[in-house]
């Protein structure tokens, strides 16, 4: 079976009030016990990263400030969460989350984060609610184990993954594809490899017709050996901050076009969790839930 990763059994490190985008991370986990796709021995707490690989994607100084809690106020603003001790821990372990599930993704094919996805933090800067990009600290990982060669991260989340482009952006051996809303967060794009910027209220059948030829040209020309998928699920139409016209089904469509590509390209894949903010939190769950569902099917 494959492994999740699951740093939620830990402290929470918000004050009440901020807790919102976080409480899918606990019942996540909850919901697919609960229906049999995994049990309790499928996740693991992953440890603290070690400082080396933070380095390997992240600038020493942004770094620094943020474990000694100094970033300025600005700086913390730009990340909209209170900063604390246990908040830069928390995403210590989600980043070793990411790498360890890579690492069990060469074995298993497939490994998923519950949280993760933190693709707006960039080299030298952490921004909604992204402290730490936890798909490119492991992105390096794999990299510097010789683990993988080539690497394509595909970031299906409404928001472009503006820090994970920036990270890259001078990087040959990582192929980064971001297929997002065009009017939203970030306002101000970095450049992926590939971007597509999607209009208003895109639906189902362009999105997915879109996302088709995409990955088509991703795992025929780039052929990755190695792939990070980002599957936020502020896609959807509910989502508060999202912007494009997606159904629940067609959300569950655009994840199992990923992993069907993934499975018979015979490329692993880590799956962390990126974004999802529709106001009932059941659709943000399910849709979710959904990507866990057909890696169960598809997989195992
Ligand atoms: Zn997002």
């Amino acid at each position: 079976m494959f492994k999740v990763a699951n740093h939620s059994l830990f402290a929470h490190p918000l004050p009440q009030g901020h807790r919102f985008p976080m409480l899918k991370y606990e019942l996540i986990p909850s919901q697919l016990c609960h229906e049999g796709i995994l049990c309790y021995n499928d996740f693991f707490q992953p440890e603290l990263v070690d400082e080396k690989w933070i380095l390997k994607a992240h600038d020493m100084v942004y770094w620094t400030k943020l474990k000694e809690l100094s970033l300025t106020p600005l700086e913390v603003r730009r990340i909209g969460f209170p900063l604390s001790d246990q908040l830069v821990e928390r995403e210590c372990r989600i980043a070793q989350g990411t790498i360890q599930g890579a690492v069990s993704a060469l074995e298993d094919k497939v490994a998923f984060n519950i949280a993760g996805g933190t693709h707006h933090a960039g080299r030298d800067w952490g921004e909604g609610f992204c402290l730490l990009n936890d798909q490119a600290i492991a992105a390096y990982y794999l990299l510097e184990n010789r683990l993988a060669k080539r690497i394509v991260i595909i970031d299906l989340d409404v928001h472009q993954g503006n820090g994970t482009a920036q990270i890259f952006e001078n990087e040959p051996q990582v192929f980064t594809f971001s297929m997002h809303a065009a009017a939203n967060f970030p306002f101000r794009k970095e450049i992926s490899d590939k971007d597509i910027g999607l209009p208003l209220a895109t639906s189902d059948r362009e999105y997915l017709g879109i996302l088709e030829e995409n990955l088509e040209y991703l795992f025929h020309e780039i052929k990755p050996d190695f792939v990070f998928y980002q599957a936020g699920v502020d896609v959807l139409s509910s989502d508060k901050l999202g912007k494009l016209d997606l159904s629940l089904e067609a959300c569950k469509s655009r994840d199992a076009l990923v992993l069907n590509y993934c499975k018979r390209h015979q490329v692993p894949v880590q799956i962390s969790m990126g974004g999802g903010y529709s106001a009932d939190i059941k659709i943000i769950v399910e849709a979710h839930c959904n990507t866990y569902r057909l890696a169960k099917d598809m997989f195992y």
